[in-house]
């Protein structure tokens, strides 16, 4: 069994569970090395209004390349960054970044935000708005550019430290969405506590979208939404149908596949050059 397995001899001693214990121990390993060796990088994802047909804004989503295991996805190294305090320099590095290339499209006449995504763990390393101010005042990116996507998971913590932090963040002008919304710690009542500016419907919603009882609960949450002045962004917008579903409920922002995949620079802006031809037709109300 071990030579079959060639060089990644370790994995003798483990079936099933133990490799994948392996493969976290060696990614906790090596993560500790990756933002100085260079392998993470950024990619972004377009938002777009639908109804205004025009760019939203884009989400900031990290990849690491790693040097022997191709590229690992977020799902799997942000947890353990979080478990690990790594997570902090990593969104460090993400917010100088995104503050970065917001700037750069800006200055080529895309004013869109950029928004990034907040682990809960950089709410408790006490220092999180210095950091936002220092990299937007280094990059001199207008704050209203830069938004945060915290999560429901939120809750967990101490919501008045929580709502603090937050407000003197908003203060400065930046954006605050809740991500995933509707599907975790929920969440109603936390609207009322935590000063937002955003929702983020989870793409689970946006998954069963048609059937009478989903559509209520998003009509609902739509309407909430408006009344608390929210704007409400779709996940997971695949398919016309989709599309369609979601402006008759009122939602008019989508982000998804359909409408473009997080993608490198390059590849947004060329993305973004052909967006008359591909978008603007989507809605046909
Ligand atoms: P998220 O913030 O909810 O991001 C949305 C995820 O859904 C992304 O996965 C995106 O690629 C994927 N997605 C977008 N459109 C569609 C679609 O139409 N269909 C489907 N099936 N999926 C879609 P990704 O990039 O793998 O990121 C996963 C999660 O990792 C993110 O969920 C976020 O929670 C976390 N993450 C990513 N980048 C960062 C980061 O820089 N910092 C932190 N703290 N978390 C991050
Ligand atoms: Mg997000
Ligand atoms: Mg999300
Ligand atoms: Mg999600």
């Amino acid at each position: 069994k071990a030579k079959s397995l060639g060089k990644n001899r370790y994995c003798v001693y483990n079936d099933g569970m133990g490799a994948k214990e392996v493969r976290r121990m060696e990614l906790e390993k090596d993560l500790q090395l990756a933002l100085e060796n260079k392998q993470f990088y950024i990619v972004y994802q377009p938002k777009w209004n639908v109804k205004s047909n025009s760019l939203y804004g884009f989400e900031a989503l990290i990849r690491w390349k790693h040097p022997r295991l191709g590229i690992v996805s977020p799902s799997e190294f942000i947890p353990i960054s979080e478990e690990t305090g790594m997570i902090v320099p990593i969104t460090s590095w993400v917010l100088e970044n995104a503050c970065s290339q917001c700037k750069i499209w800006q200055e080529q006449g895309i004013e869109k935000p950029v928004s990034v995504n907040l682990s809960n763990r950089l709410f408790q390393v006490g220092n999180l708005f210095e950091m936002i101010r220092k990299i937007l005042n280094t990059k001199e990116l207008d704050p209203h550019l830069l938004e945060l996507e915290i999560t429901e998971s939120m809750v967990l913590l101490d919501l008045k430290d929580i709502t603090q932090q937050l407000q003197s963040i908003r203060s400065l002008g930046v954006r605050v969405s809740m991500d995933d919304f509707g599907t975790g710690y929920s969440s109603i009542g936390l609207l009322d506590q935590i000063p937002i500016d955003a929702l983020k419907l989870d793409r689970l919603f946006t998954n069963d979208i048609g059937t009478p009882r989903k559509n209520a609960i998003i009509n609902a949450i739509i309407l909430m939404a408006e009344e608390l002045k929210l704007d409400v962004i779709a996940e997971g917008v695949e398919s016309q149908e989709h599309i369609e579903h979601l402006a008759q409920l009122g939602c008019h922002v989508m982000q998804g596949y359909f409408y473009g995949k997080p993608m490198k620079v390059k590849e947004i802006d060329e993305w973004y050059k052909h967006q008359d031809g591909i978008n603007r037709n989507a809605l046909e109300v």
